[in-house]
């Protein structure tokens, strides 16, 4: 049987736990900091006949491990999870990235390459192999024009379009952009190159992840490349470093790229940080990096708002062309709260469907299409979640969401919260019952046909319930 990315086999709590071994002596055999910085994120995703897939988040990571690690890792499957003879290293659902690095280079604008070819300091052996690999990957639906400004990302949003304005003033740099996954961070940098070539297309612009610093720095040391390496980087007008979390705990890596920033700081090249942590909590920092890393302007991209959800929605589906209902478009807002990558993720997925099938978007067909979608995204608001808020907003004890009492005074508002529970979690009665105090499932029918019940007899107790459902789907 062929099983999914993602999807184990029946056997999956045996194999689970023999797949929690592999990590742990791996761990044990490679260190922390190792681990942590390649391995980490190895998912086992099925079984198949004797073949363990396992998953990586891009295609850097999945070709460095297999280069890597593939041996151990093959021995330690073979040794802890009985019948496997073999491991298959794949990308988990094609990484934005690898799109990314597909459809940028040709879609990049004429001149480009020639406009990027090393300064006239750089060795000639540099010119030779180096020259594309600082090429910005840039991805041309990134651009200030497609990114959709609202109140969690404006600062940022203003910060970099001054930037990108009139790079390396003081105050501006380092520009240092930070947020968590799929807010932006990574639009922006690519909006500010745009924008900067625009203005000026001979400006060397270096645009990497930390992944790929920290790869090319180690291919420098080994094949003893190292002033190359230098050079070149030193020679670009703008360094733009994309997800520097990824340096931590490389201390070699991390003196290099302090020694480089001070280079180009000190030189008046403008600097591009970002990273899912403000400097000062990032964590395996050394010091002098962290400061100087805070030194010109830190900007965070706070999570996303429904009003600018539905906005960027909006946008999207009218620069894809596609009528899709207003209501759709709420919904889409509502349910997927984390991040932008998924809510576009959705959109396309909606927009794809109708046109495979030929049928109008409606808003009948949005759970089916996003099943499992909108039931990951269900998991992110748990019961306890549900339990604090409604507890607070009625202003009783959390305890007293599981207590035996039934004075109305607690019982009406556990009451909401078992309703919410059900109307918010994919939980089944049961579930629900078990985490208020091991009720029985027909507790907490009652609860939600009595609250359904009150809420069409009193407008105002309605009024109050929806708001708090709104208050959680925030
Ligand atoms: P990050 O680098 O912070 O993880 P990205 O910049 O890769 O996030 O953004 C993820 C996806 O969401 C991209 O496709 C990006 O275009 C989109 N996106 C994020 N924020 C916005 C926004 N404000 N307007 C339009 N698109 C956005
Ligand atoms: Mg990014």
């Amino acid at each position: 049987m062929n099983h999914e990315a993602g999807e184990l086999p029946p056997n999956a709590g045996k194999a689970a736990t023999a797949w929690a071994k592999v990590r742990s002596r791996l761990r044990q055999e490679v260190g922390d900091v190792e681990y942590r910085t390649w391995l980490r994120q190895l998912t086992l995703s099925g079984l198949e006949g004797d073949v363990a897939h396992i998953t990586l988040p891009t295609r850097f990571l999945r070709d460095w491990v297999r280069d890597h690690y593939g041996d151990r890792l093959r021995v330690l499957c073979q040794a802890e999870m009985g019948g496997v003879r073999r491991v298959e290293l794949r990308v988990a659902a094609e990484a934005p990235e690898l799109v990314q690095e597909a459809v940028a280079m040709p879609a990049s604008p004429p001149g480009l390459a020639e406009s990027l070819s090393p300064a006239p300091a750089a060795p000639a052996a540099a010119a030779e192999g180096g020259k594309n690999d600082w090429l910005v990957p840039l991805d041309p639906r990134f651009t200030f024009d497609s990114f959709v400004v609202g109140k969690p990302n404006e600062f940022a949003h203003a910060c970099a379009r001054r930037v990108s304005e009139r790079p390396a003033q003081a105050g501006f740099n380092p520009l240092f952009l930070y947020g968590g996954v799929g807010l932006g961070k990574t639009h922006l940098m690519h909006s500010i190159a745009w924008s900067l070539r625009e203005r000026e297309a001979e400006l060397q612009i270096a645009y990497m992840s930390a992944e790929k610093f920290m790869y090319r720095f180690i291919n420098a040391l080994r094949t003893q490349n190292i002033m190359e390496f230098k050079t070149q980087l030193r020679s670009v007008h703008v360094l733009m470093v994309d997800d520097l979390q990824f340096l931590i705990g490389k201390d070699n890596t991390q003196e290099e790229f302090f020694h480089t920033f001070n280079a180009l700081i000190d030189a008046g090249k403008q600097i591009i940080i970002s990273a899912d942590k403000a400097p000062n909590d990032l964590s395996g920092i050394e010091d002098r990096l962290r400061t100087r890393l805070s030194g010109g302007i830190v900007a965070d991209l706070h999570a996303t708002t429904y009003e600018l959800r539905l906005s960027i929605l909006q946008a999207k589906a009218a620069h894809a062309g596609v009528e899709v209902p207003a209501r759709v478009l709420e919904l889409l807002a509502r349910k997927i709260a984390s991040n932008v990558r998924d809510l576009e993720g959705a959109l396309n997925r909606i927009v794809a469907h109708a046109r495979l099938f030929g049928r109008p978007i409606t808003l009948e067909s949005v759970p089916e299409v996003l099943s499992d979608i909108l039931r990951a995204h269900d998991k992110r608001l748990s019961i306890d979640d549900i339990q604090r808020k409604v507890a607070e907003h009625y202003n009783i004890r959390l305890t007293e969401m599981a207590s035996a009492r039934r004075s109305r005074a607690v019982a009406r508002p556990r009451q909401v919260a078992m309703y919410l529970a059900k109307q918010l979690t994919s939980r089944s009665l049961p579930e629900i019952g078990k985490r208020f105090g091991n009720r029985d499932h027909t507790t907490v029918l009652h609860a939600v046909n009595k609250i359904t019940e009150l809420m069409q007899e009193d407008p105002t107790f309605a009024e109050d319930v929806s708001l708090l459902r709104k208050m959680l789907e925030m």
